[in-house]
């Protein structure tokens, strides 16, 4: 891993009200962690939070929205566009989370495009990818993970901005989190995947990090895989030890 630093992102969901966002953000600010040449931070509220967090949050700590529109804003009643993303400078977006994919029918093309689009306006983004339960045991996990990410490599070259999250959904949110094993598995996987699809120095230097259910007590034992190169945490990133996951950098 040693060219590749560690990532940690922190997904708020659709959860939170200004005086808890406050709260959670004091808590950040005094949490002591390694220096920012040794992890990157990313904290990722509600759109509406996203001023005031940006505001409040320490400085070697950044800020992602949850999710943007694919293309140029307009007429599109309820989106957020990329370019007022950019105007708040606001660096990172998540795109392709589960949760929009399973709940909001979103497809890998339509991922794959938001991906090119937000790259496009100079936005960095996290890209999730993850099977579901019923995919794991019918044995098409890595067929699954490299589907979705061949939809975005098929519309994006340069993958120096893009950070790919294997998020395996029956981890999300359950409490049941894949083991070191299971996790180093698919990252190297996918990492030979994209030797073989994109180039051996994308493969070589891509972040690929892990999600489900990571917390205190787990990330330290994830983090030691060779190819796990950090997290993006849901549930633990309300809670004060997000900044022991942060520490499992080191
Ligand atoms: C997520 O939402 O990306 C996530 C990994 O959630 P949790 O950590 O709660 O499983």
């Amino acid at each position: 891993r040693m060219a590749r630093k560690f990532f940690v992102g922190g997904n708020w969901k659709c959860n939170g009200r200004t005086e808890e966002v406050k709260k959670i953000v004091a808590t950040l600010n005094e949490g002591l962690v390694p220096a920012s040449d040794i992890v990157d931070v990313v904290v990722s509220p509600p759109f509406v939070f996203l001023p005031l967090v940006k505001s409040l949050l320490r400085s070697d700590f950044h800020v992602a929205a949850q999710n943007c529109w694919v293309k140029k804003g307009g007429a599109y009643t309820g989106e957020v566009s990329a370019e007022m993303l950019v105007d708040l400078e606001i660096p990172w977006v998540i795109l392709g989370h589960s949760e929009r994919r399973l709940l909001l029918n979103e497809s890998k093309e339509f991922v794959g495009d938001k991906v090119a689009y937000a790259l496009s306006k100079g936005l960095k983004v996290i890209a999730c990818v993850g099977e579901t339960l019923e995919q794991r045991e019918s044995g098409s996990t890595l067929d699954i993970v490299a589907a979705q990410t061949k939809a975005i490599a098929d519309r994006v070259s340069d993958w120096t901005n893009i950070v790919i999250a294997y998020e395996p959904v029956w981890a999300i949110g359950t409490g049941k989190v894949a083991t070191p094993v299971q996790a180093q598995e698919v990252h190297a996987e996918l990492r030979e995947w994209l030797k073989v699809n994109t180039s051996p120095e994308v493969a070589a230097t891509v972040r690929i990090i892990y999600g489900g259910s990571v917390n205190g007590a787990n990330s330290k034992e994830l983090a030691a895989q060779p190819d796990v190169d950090g997290f993006l945490v849901g549930g633990a990133s309300l809670k004060p030890e997000f900044i022991d996951i942060i520490n499992s950098a080191t």
